[in-house]
This record gives C-alpha cells, structure tokens and sequence, in this order.
C-alpha cells in the first residue's frame, strides 16, 4: 500500500480563495476572546505576517499589500485542538480529515497511532509546516507500544523491560513527540517504557495498560493518559483487585477468550464499588501529579445509539467504502442482551460523574474525540466539537470547555509557536466566529472564516469547499 497525501479536490478548492501563503493580512473591528480569563476586547485589529500574529491594537495600519479583512464586529477566538485522533489509519485518511478539520477551525491535531510509516507521516506534518498544504499542525504522538503480537498492525512491539529500553531508543531516534503505551505490556515492562521516555525526555502518554494499576502508572511518571475508564475504575474499592486478578489470570497461561470475560465483568464491579472518598484522593492524586487526561467521551456514543442519520452532512463526507462500513451491523451492539445495555448506560453515566469530579479536583484535560475511519461514528472535526458539547452537558462552563480545547492541548504538547492565547509570536491558527462562543459553543460549528496558519478561508470558500466534500460523498 502507498500512503501518501492526494488532496486534489481541497487543493482546489484552496486555489479558489486567492490568498497567497503567508501574505499579509490585517482583521479589523474584531471582539478578541481571551479564553483563560474569559475577558472580551472590542474593537481590536490583528496583523498577520507570514503565518504570525505581529502585532494587536485598535490603530494598527495596514502594510503596503496586505490583505484587509473585515471583522465586522465578530468574535477571534484560538484555533481548537484534538488531541487524540488517527488521520493515518487509511492509505487516504489525511485527505479526508484535513479539510474537515479545517472547516471547523481545528488549527492542531494530535495523532495517536496509525500503520503509516513515520516518514511519510513527517513529510505531510512539513508541508504543512512549510503552508504548502492548509491544514492543522500535526503533533506525531502515535508511536504505540504493546505486547506482541500487537493489538493493531504496526505497532511497536515489547515484552520485556530490555525491549521497552530498544524500542524507545528507536521512537526517540525516529523523532516522535511521544511514546504511547498501549494496553498488553506487563508491569515491568511499562516501568521501564516510562524510565526511558524520561530519560529521552520524551512524554509518555496512551493507554494504562491492563495488567497496571492507576497508581502505579502516575508514580512511574506517566504524562498522558488516553479515555477515561481507568479513572472510573481506580474509583472503585475493587480497581487494584481486578487488575491483580487479571494479572494472575495472564500469567497463569489463559486463552483470550477467559481475559476477555473478566475484563467484560469489570464494569459491573466498578459500579457496585466505586466510591466517592476513594474517587477523591485518586482525583487529587492525578492532580498534584498534573498527569493530563484525554477523555474521549463522545466514544459512548457509539453504545448509546446516538448515531448520526444516513444521509447526515457527516456521514455523507466520508468515502463512500467507509460509510458503507459504518452502515453495516456491528457484532457487538447486536449481541448485547437488554441487561448488558442497560449495564452500558450506567457506566457511562458513572464515567460522567466521575468526569466532571475530575474536571473539579483539578485533572487537567485535553480535549480528544479519538476520531478516525476504524472508530465507527467518530468523525473528525464533527466529533471534536460534540466532545466539547458532553462537556458543557456534564457541568463545565462553556469557558473551561473551551480551554480544553484551545489552551491545554498546546501547552501539554509544548509548542513554542502555540499556547492558545492570541498574542504577537503565537502562528496565526484563529476561528473568526459569529457570536460569543462563552455564550454558545454553536457557533464554532459555523465559524465565519479560519484562520490557518495566515491563509484566510471565508465562509463562502468554507462554504464552496463543504459543497466539493458533500459532492465527492455521492
Ligand atoms: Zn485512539
């Protein structure tokens, strides 16, 4: 299979704005939304030179031969992340999920692991670097790890502590911006992942894998945790048990199909065990360890039916072969009896509560829609800004939403060009919007233009290039 970057239609359609890469431009009468302190500046200016933001005020004077925009009285906000998606698990997946994240003012990704190889990965990650291609800044954090033979092709394979050490020398020399354990490496062996991301002071990030405890995981110094069941369940007065009791199974020899009915009977323990003053003192625990959280929440979803329509915009921008896949029957819901459905629901609701205590206690956490082509239901742009609305729907303020998306994810990452604020020095990846998003978070479904590395996509190009994207689904 040839991985590789096609993009003829978006390119297209991207020739049409008739904005040149990183020329000047200067946004007038803009309301600018400082989305830490939730402070609103009216009547502001932003000159942008060569992809950066130069210079802020309420007299600033175009160069010669920039490019004046109009803000009419709307609202900048920082681009929005998502921290934990696959644009790599199709030979062609980056040519769907580029334009749609742009559409939805989506200035950075994070990729958490694909079979393209990591060289073809960082060619795409330059030229959009470099402002050949318009799309979101790629952090390349997708270099998984896990114990043969490998939940999905590709991966990076270790079974003992000597094997971690190997593999994170080859992660760190092959230039991934983090390790990201996935969920079969034993004990010793995640000890040593984290050892020796430490030591090449890359952040390590991904699943805890099953056979380790939460705690475990937070004081060997793991950075970033990815979804969000492991909280819930290090909530639970039985969570170390179970763990021990997997661990014990695995080591004794036991086929798949005996894990797999243990982990299957997890959810009902946690919910007869979780426990509030237990919840508590984990919560402070990932707090003062500022071990950043991805929750993924819109993932249930998938359980709870709320599936979009057949012919819904989402599900008509996806290739046809992939849409096909997400119409067929999945052996999973089709086998769930009404008991296992109704245990489903309450699991979730319990990760909610236990989400928004989280959120309470100080967790930090980063916005991540895990969306992809093999998660069914998941779609990439669309999923990120449902998160968000599970969010505000489970307690947080549309403000602390927001931050999630805007300011977490970029400082996590470390990036010295982002840090969701909009000041001179920060790359100019900015969602012009309609209203107030600390009113509503709608309008960022609908932003009136994007601002993506200095080139400027206004609504009717946005508008033209969902048009070529719905046009491409029939
Ligand atoms: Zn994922």
């Amino acid at each position: 299979m040839r991985y590789h970057f096609q993009g003829f239609a978006f390119l297209a359609c991207l020739l049409a704005i008739g904005v040149a890469a990183h020329a000047d431009s200067l946004l007038t009468d803009l309301t600018l939304v400082d989305v830490e302190t939730g402070t609103l500046t009216e009547g502001q200016s932003v000159l942008i030179r060569e992809g950066i933001v130069a210079g802020i005020g309420t007299d600033m004077t175009p160069t010669d031969g920039s490019d004046v925009i109009e803000g009419a009285d709307g609202y900048l906000v920082p681009g929005l992340w998502d921290s934990h998606v696959h644009i790599f698990s199709g030979a062609t997946e980056p040519d769907t999920a580029l334009p749609r994240y742009l559409l939805h003012g989506v200035a950075g990704i994070g990729d958490m692991g694909a079979p393209w190889p990591i060289e073809a990965q960082q060619e795409l990650q330059a030229r959009i670097e470099a402002g050949e291609i318009v799309g979101s800044s790629l952090v390349l954090s997708g270099a998984w790890v896990d114990g043969s033979p490998g939940s999905w092709p590709g991966m990076f394979l270790a079974d003992t502590p000597d094997k971690a050490r190997a593999v994170v020398d080859r992660i760190a020399s092959e230039g991934w911006a983090a390790v990201k354990s996935y969920s079969m490496p034993d004990e010793p062996t995640c000890l040593a992942l984290a050892d020796a991301a430490n030591a090449e002071g890359l952040a390590l990030v991904g699943h805890i894998p099953e056979r380790v405890a939460l705690c475990t995981a937070i004081d060997a110094g793991t950075d970033g945790m990815e979804h969000f069941g492991r909280v819930t369940m290090a909530c639970a007065t039985a969570g170390v048990a179970m763990i021990a009791d997997l661990r014990d199974t695995m080591a004794a020899g036991a086929d798949l199909p005996s894990i797999f009915e243990i982990m299957a009977g997890q959810d009902r323990i946690i919910l007869d065990t979780w426990d509030e003053a237990l919840c508590a003192e984990i919560l402070a625990r990932i707090a003062v360890a500022g071990m950043h959280v991805s929750p993924t929440l819109v993932v249930a979803d998938f359980y709870t039916g709320n599936w979009p329509a057949p012919d819904a915009p989402r599900m008509r921008m996806i290739p046809a072969e992939v849409r096909e896949a997400r119409g067929r029957p999945d052996f999973r819901l089709e086998a769930m009896t009404d008991e296992e459905r109704a245990l489903a629901e309450d699991s979730i609701a319990l990760y909610r509560l236990t989400f928004l205590k989280a959120h309470r206690a100080g967790v930090p956490i980063r916005t991540s829609s895990d969306a992809s082509f093999a998660n069914r239901y998941l779609f990439h742009g669309f999923s990120l800004l449902d998160e968000l609305d599970l969010y505000v729907e489970i307690g947080l303020t549309l403000r602390e939403a927001l931050c999630t998306a805007t300011v977490a994810p970029p400082r996590f990452f470390d990036l010295r060009d982002h840090d969701g604020t909009i000041a001179p020095g920060r790359r100019a990846d900015l969602a012009l919007l309609d209203a107030n998003p600390l009113e509503s978070l709608a309008t960022l479904r609908r932003p009136r233009a994007v601002i993506a590395g200095g080139i400027i996509p206004d609504r009717a190009t946005l508008d033209a290039l969902e048009a070529t994207l719905l046009s491409e689904g029939e």
